[in-house]
């Protein structure tokens, strides 16, 4: 085996899967390992190298920032950390009356939302409300918040107990119509379930989920982690639904690579934090907001998020086009994609990819998710169409489909 390998395992912790290789650098789409070998990359670090690797909007911005001021403590306010705080409020559309808390992760950008239901309940129901809504199979973090959000009870199974309260319905309009009434603190949803297998919400659930959180004065929260920053051709999965959310949790692609996660509030949810009761150490730090507010700036002005629409359209026919049996459809939205496989092979194919200088990955037995960066072009569909035919050929060849 590799030195790294090696290495890697007598140093890091076992808690994820052994690493397909040991990267290099970057630049653009592409990344190289330890011997040189390139690799166009369709997974931007799942949906976090929005600008793509060592953009030099990123560089510069980092590079300014740290031989400036990188972090000062709550104590005191920077620039950056108000400027990214305003953007963020314009393009997540939670305008006058929005506010944002910022953290370094997803994770914790869920934990301030799971606060801020408990807090909610707290300020306006008596007896508070316990009863918080997710789906099956969503994805919310690893902390013991995120566990107990997220829909997957294999990865809470030996970390008990979770936080409680929280119960997990099934992603369809039946479900939501059942499981909701007066006494729901919160209803947490991602726009797409990108874990599961980049599966959109079934057609008028954000809708109908804003009537009846409405109804029942529940905060409806939204997961924009992976969908985020422009990602499904929209700056936000939810605008797509033309709803207005209570609150919105960000990470992944609004840091570009730089680790930063945000909770933005809308309208009376704004008013429920007070002095004390929620911080981070390193969140909203200079180093980071300003890195972030130059990748959005970027992502703004090079018009990245149309890119990420139109893109995302001609990818999915350049898949369709392969016209493998293996292939059964295209899900998701601009460039984050979910390609159904007609057999449980998708970490074959993704270990195939890799040969050939692909990076993807396989969210589950079945899906293959693709979430280039943002910045990709005619060029770089192409050199993905080449390799990733070639990835399925060899691993069901068309040939053995006519052997009986
Ligand atoms: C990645 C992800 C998270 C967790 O983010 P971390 O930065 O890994 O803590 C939460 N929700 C969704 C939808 C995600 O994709």
């Amino acid at each position: 085996m590799n030195a790294w390998h090696d290495r890697f395992h007598q140093s890091m912790m076992g808690s994820m899967a052994t690493p397909l290789g040991m990267l290099d650098r970057g630049e653009g789409c592409w990344v190289w390992d330890m011997d040189g070998m390139s690799y166009l990359d369709f997974l931007a670090g799942i949906a976090v190298n929005s600008l793509g690797h060592a953009h030099p909007v990123f560089v510069a911005a980092v590079s300014a920032q740290a031989a400036r001021l990188a972090h000062v403590s709550n104590y005191f306010a920077t620039e950056p950390q108000v400027a990214l705080a305003e953007r963020l409020k314009r393009i997540t559309g939670a305008g006058e009356r929005g506010r944002v808390y910022f953290g370094n992760s997803g994770a914790e950008a869920n934990e301030a939302a799971f606060k801020l239901a408990r807090l909610h309940s707290s300020v306006h129901s008596t007896p508070p409300r316990t009863r918080i809504i997710t789906l099956v199979d969503s994805f919310h973090g690893r902390t013991m918040g995120g566990l107990a959000l997220s829909g997957k009870p294999a990865m809470r199974e030996d970390f008990q107990p979770v936080p409680g309260g929280v119960e997990h319905i099934a992603p369809t309009l039946e479900a939501l119509e059942q499981a909701m009434d007066g006494t729901v603190a919160a209803l947490f949803v991602e726009p797409i379930l990108g874990e599961a297998g980049v599966r959109p919400l079934p057609d008028g659930f954000l809708e109908r989920a804003r009537e009846l959180t409405t109804q029942y004065g529940a905060l409806l929260i939204i997961d924009e982690i992976q969908t985020g920053a422009g990602r499904t051709g929209r700056w936000f999965g939810f605008q797509h639904a033309g709803i207005v959310p209570d609150a919105v949790t960000l990470a992944k692609g609004i840091g570009g690579g730089f680790p930063i996660g945000a909770l933005v509030t809308y309208g009376d949810a704004s008013e429920l934090f007070g002095p004390g009761q929620h911080g981070s150490t390193f969140g909203g730090n200079p180093l980071a907001t300003a890195t972030s507010n130059a990748v959005l700036e970027e992502i703004e002005s090079a018009g990245l998020v149309a890119n990420a629409a139109v893109r995302g359209q001609e990818l999915r026919a350049a898949v369709m086009g392969i016209g493998s049996p293996l292939v059964t459809g295209v899900r998701g939205a601009g460039l984050l994609l979910g390609i159904a496989l007609s057999e449980p092979v998708a970490s074959e194919v993704v270990a195939a990819a890799l040969r050939e200088g692909l990076i993807i990955n396989a969210p589950n037995p079945q899906s293959i998710r693709l979430a280039p960066p943002l910045i990709i072009g005619d060029t770089e569909i192409a050199e993905f169409t080449a390799r990733f035919t070639r990835a399925l050929e060899s691993v069901r060849p068309a040939t053995a489909k006519e052997t009986p």
